[in-house]
């Protein structure tokens, strides 16, 4: 399933597009503990427990940023194990790390439509959508399509996966 189509389907069964409401849906943890000044949030499955962590320096708007990221993890890429993937050069972690934000900009924007004169940095950040996020999206295309922009972001990782 792409994910768009995982998305719809989210929302749809959840009746909601707020990434903590589908994690308890889908019977996900979410944590929120130390984790320092640079990573936001990681992913865990141990033991087949699905756990989204949660820095809890972030405010309401970095966290929900983050569990919708988190969430695409655990619902795109469950079986990975990222820290290990990052000592590897097999898979790029870059990869996951955009599908994971490509997911959660999806996930925010739901049905969400923009307003007639609304410009995509407004709409996005009333989605709840980090600044620093939006090079990702390049907004509608004329033939309707989104355009996803590869992510330019310094080396710095704001995820632990
Ligand atoms: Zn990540």
């Amino acid at each position: 399933m792409d994910e768009e189509r995982l998305i719809t389907k989210l929302i749809r069964t959840c009746g909601t597009n707020n990434p903590f409401a589908i994690a308890e849906h889908r019977n996900i943890l979410v944590l929120y503990e130390q984790l320092g000044k640079h990573i936001w949030g990681y992913f865990s499955n141990a033991y087949r427990i699905p756990i989204i962590h949660i820095n809890e320096d972030l405010n309401e708007f970095e966290r929900t940023f983050t569990a919708a990221h988190e969430l695409g993890h655990c619902l795109l890429h469950a079986k990975l194990n990222t820290p290990f993937l990052r000592r590897n050069t097999l898979i790029s972690v870059d990869r996951i790390e955009q599908e994971a934000n490509r997911f959660a900009i999806k996930l925010l924007i739901g049905q969400a439509k923009p307003e007639p004169g609304e410009t995509a940095k407004f709409f996005l950040l009333r989605c709840g959508i980090p600044e620093w996020v939006h090079p990702y999206f390049a907004g509608e295309q004329p033939d309707g399509k989104s355009s996803w922009s590869a992510f330019c972001m310094d080396d710095q990782s704001f995820w632990g996966c």
